[in-house]
């Protein structure tokens, strides 16, 4: 392996152009405190560089500015935040290759997926950009002919943004281009593993012309510290959020205080479903995609692939004989397919994970066991004959691990597959129409990939039912989440009610 950390170009140069400063009020300025935490590259376990390291007193700076901003980029006319967007758009895929080799570098993910995500961040940019001139309201009179009922949309005011380090650059995007689009200044904290793709993205909103004020980037280790008194401080009007459902648990409670407007994208534990009429070629592409973007790094990974029985060996050697041929290795060199995962503590849990299947009965067809050398790799596994209850069964695997669980029957396996507090996504593999629709239809997700392993898409609403979330981020309705419903009762011919 080479060696992604040395001090050579191009990584070295990307490290060097990205900010490092916290980003307030159009200014990049360091932590009151000076203090800085150290990023590091999952491949190497060695620090990549410094950023500031926010305190309390730094994160209420940043909402002071997104506050002050606020009346006058809710004023701001709708093309003009369009415009911005769209610039932004440009610029992200201009950039491409520096933002993917920096997203690789802090992140892990192979350059082939970066390139990918940062495509995929893109669009949101561009797709809000087409939103924020398409905002409307309504006028109609009461039924009993006394008032006119004005209906206007408004932005809901300073949102807090905050984002986890598995799609470091999509998730701001996702986040950003419909807060940008409906009129909203934001606070945006990122995951302290990866913050540099959002420092980048800042420095790119702000070329694009976004005013002083409107994004403002707080990166921190403390993150329950800076953000608890901004939620509970009655300033911010929204919070929009994707991490564990445990962390959305806390901040859903924090928000009740002042209540806050909430979008929480939680984990997941997707069922993939392998009818017995599938097709198996179709069935293996989409498990590779569903299993293996992002190292399975995503709440959208199948975590639960249920095979009927009568398919079952063919499917589990088939997926083994893929998942085995994948080059694992730092995400800079190329024809690396599968880079290490975020840090030891991740690999951890997906080794005891492992290690539990095992012992209660499941076989290794390949993988499992963990590499000797520096990062956190792990490699593709595939797993079969997994027991009902295994911990990963229940658990976010959150690593390349494909656990294959039998069945029998459609009524079974419907119900294993809702039998879970989450409900993010589920896929459906069958050539039978009826079937994918009835199935579609009963599973307790707020998506579901038809002989698709992947759903993830700008233009449809991303989100969870159950313990998976509130809310939905893209589609028609992702900038909703931004506005508030206005009216105003206006009496008919001027007369008073
Ligand atoms: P993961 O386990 O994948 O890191 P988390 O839910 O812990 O997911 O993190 C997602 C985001 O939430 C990150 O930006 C993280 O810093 C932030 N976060 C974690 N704990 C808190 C907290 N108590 N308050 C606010 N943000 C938090």
């Amino acid at each position: 392996m080479t060696d992604p950390h040395s001090n050579t170009a191009p990584e070295a140069a990307v490290l060097r152009g990205v900010p490092k400063q916290l980003f307030i009020d159009g200014k990049w300025l360091d932590a009151a405190s000076g203090a800085t935490l150290a990023v590091d590259d999952p491949a190497t376990g060695e620090v990549l560089c410094e950023v500031a390291d926010a305190s309390p007193a730094d994160g209420a700076l940043a909402l002071d500015a997104a506050v002050a901003a606020q009346p006058a980029w809710a004023a701001t006319a709708p093309r003009v935040r369009s415009e911005i967007l769209r610039r932004a758009y440009e610029i992200i895929l201009e950039r491409t290759e520096e933002l993917a080799r920096l997203m690789t570098l802090e992140m892990g993910k192979p350059l082939a997926e970066a390139r990918g995500e940062v495509a995929y961040a893109a669009e949101f940019f561009r797709w809000f950009s087409e939103e924020a001139v398409r905002i409307d309201g309504g006028f109609t009179t009461t039924p009993d002919g006394g008032n006119r009922v004005l209906v206007m949309r408004q932005p809901v005011g300073p949102c807090l943004l905050i984002t986890p380090w598995n799609f470091p650059l999509a998730m701001g995007t996702r986040k950003i281009g419909p807060a940008v689009a409906a009129g909203c200044t934001m606070v945006l904290k990122p995951a302290p593993q990866t913050p540099l793709s959002s420092l980048a993205l800042a420095g790119i909103l702000t070329e694009a012309g976004l005013p002083e004020g409107v994004l403002n980037v707080v990166t921190t280790s403390d993150a329950a510290g800076v953000i608890e008194p901004l939620l509970r401080g009655g300033r911010i009007r929204k919070l929009s959020f994707t991490g564990s459902t445990q962390v959305g648990r806390i901040l859903l409670a924090q928000c009740a205080d002042a209540v806050v407007r909430t979008s929480m994208e939680l984990g997941g534990n997707a069922p993939f479903l392998v009818f017995e009429d599938a097709d198996l070629d179709a069935a293996v592409d989409g498990a590779m995609v569903a299993k293996m973007r992002n190292m399975g790094e995503a709440c959208t990974a199948a975590n639960r692939m249920f095979v009927h029985r009568s398919v079952a060996g063919e499917f589990s050697a088939r997926l083994a004989e893929r998942m085995a041929a994948l080059t694992v290795g730092p995400g800079t060199e190329p024809g690396s397919e599968v880079g290490p995962l975020i840090d030891a503590a991740g690999r951890g849990k997906v080794e005891s994970l492992v290690r539990d299947a095992v012992e209660r009965g499941a076989t290794v067809l390949t993988g499992g066991r963990t590499p000797d050398g520096p990062g956190s790799f792990y490699p593709p596994t595939v797993l079969t004959g997994v027991p009902a209850d295994a911990e990963l069964t229940r658990t976010e695997i959150f690593g390349p691990v494909a656990a294959v669980i039998p069945f029998d029957d459609e009524d079974d396996v419907v119900r294993a597959a809702n039998d879970t507090e989450w409900g993010l996504v589920g896929y459906v593999f069958t050539r039978d129409l009826d079937r994918a629709l009835r199935v579609g239809e009963r599973l307790e997700t707020g998506m579901v990939g038809v002989n698709t392993g992947l759903v993830s898409n700008p233009a449809a609403p991303f989100g969870g039912v159950k313990q998976s979330g509130l809310g939905r981020e893209g589609g028609r309705v992702g900038i909703e989440e931004f506005l508030e419903y206005k009216y105003l009762a206006i009496p008919a011919g001027g007369r008073r009610g």
